[in-house]
């Protein structure tokens, strides 16, 4: 398949701050790829990169298999979606949708059209003539999107897009971005520090730290397969067996992890241990359950609510627990 975007050894620092410490990267025409990391990880930093708002120190940009490192953001066949919108508040929801055409030199009739298909593409019929301000934050979101899309670019950077939404509007916006990116076969770039959401939306991910990219992968693999203990500790809940751990329950040197829901209690599994229970905590479908081995690592398991297994640990208590050899995974 056809590289949307190609990064090669990109490097920008502002002043004494390394802030993209050499990237490399290759997005696939209509790929929906989550950049996640950190606060202060780089992963803005690149994509206002890819837009055009940054300069690199060096390193090369490809957009469509062209090198644009060279070239302004207007000639870029690249679109933005900011975290604050940034819609002109004068202006109406169509007139918004419309500016870039208009800016373009596009004829009256054709804007409209096309900014009135970009509206039905977000489900805005009927607020075409609304202000921002008479908008909610949701509807907001949907203006800036069907702003970005009128122009059919090839590529869509979307910079923490559901950030002021709350939780059940974003997990709302979190399926129609990606059916909208499914309808319109365009690539879809996403910075996120939201680990969830990056695993739930996203083909590929790409997870930062200090300027870097630690690891690619499907949210499968960046999940049951964390490259490191960063990547371990910052997507999901990871558990972690140090040295004399390791030494201990796997017979193996290093350090390893272990996802909490393929922790159980009882001895059905290959690997055994035993610790002492120092948190639980009902979580509703699942409780939450830490227990401390004798090594000093602390494990965290979730047990199902599903009416089949025994009653919860008491606290203080000793639990046995086993896993699959299998889900443990080196990372350090
Ligand atoms: P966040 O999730 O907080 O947006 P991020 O991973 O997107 O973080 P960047 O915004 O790319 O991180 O910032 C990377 C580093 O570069 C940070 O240390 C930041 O303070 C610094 N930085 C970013 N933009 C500038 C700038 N214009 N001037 C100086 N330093 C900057």
């Amino acid at each position: 398949m056809r590289n949307a975007i190609v990064l090669t050894d990109l490097r920008k620092n502002f002043g004494e701050v390394q802030a993209v410490a050499g990237v490399n990267l290759e997005i696939a025409d209509g790929e929906f790829f989550a950049m996640l990391g950190p606060s202060g990880s780089g992963k803005t930093t690149v994509l206002r990169l890819i837009a055009g708002f940054e300069i690199p120190d060096s390193g090369k940009i490809e957009i469509a298999g062209v090198d644009v490192s060279d070239t302004p953001p207007f000639n870029r066949d690249v679109n933005t979606v900011f975290q604050d919108y940034a819609l002109f508040p004068h202006m109406t929801v169509q007139k918004n949708v419309e500016y870039g055409l208009r800016v373009k030199g596009v004829a009256k009739a054709e804007r409209e059209a096309r900014a009135l298909k970009a509206l039905e593409r977000v489900k805005l019929i009927g607020y075409e003539n609304r202000k921002p301000s008479q908008l909610s934050g949701g509807q907001r979101q949907r203006v800036a999107l069907a702003r970005a899309i009128v122009n059919e670019p090839k590529v869509l950077l979307l910079d923490e897009p559901l950030g002021a939404l709350d939780l059940k509007l974003r997990h709302e916006m979190q399926k129609e971005l990606k059916e909208l990116q499914g309808a319109l076969g365009i690539t879809f770039i996403f910075v996120t520090h939201d680990q969830e959401e990056a695993l739930t939306m996203a083909d590929r991910i790409a997870v930062f730290n200090d300027g870097q990219i630690i690891q690619i992968g499907t949210p499968i693999e960046i999940y049951e397969k964390p490259a490191n203990e960063f990547v371990a500790g910052f997507v999901g809940i990871s558990n972690l067996l140090h040295e004399a751990a390791s030494k201990a329950i796997l017979g193996k040197t290093g350090t390893f992890s272990i996802r909490p829901e393929k922790i159980k209690i009882g001895s059905a599994f290959d690997r055994k241990a035993s610790g002492i229970v120092t948190q639980v905590q009902f979580i509703g479908s699942f409780t939450r359950v830490d227990i401390e081995l004798s090594q000093g690592d602390r494990l965290t398991l979730l047990k199902e609510n599903d009416g089949t297994s025994e009653s919860n640990p008491v606290l203080g208590s000793t639990l046995n627990i086993s896993w699959d050899s299998k889900y443990e995974f080196l990372v350090g």
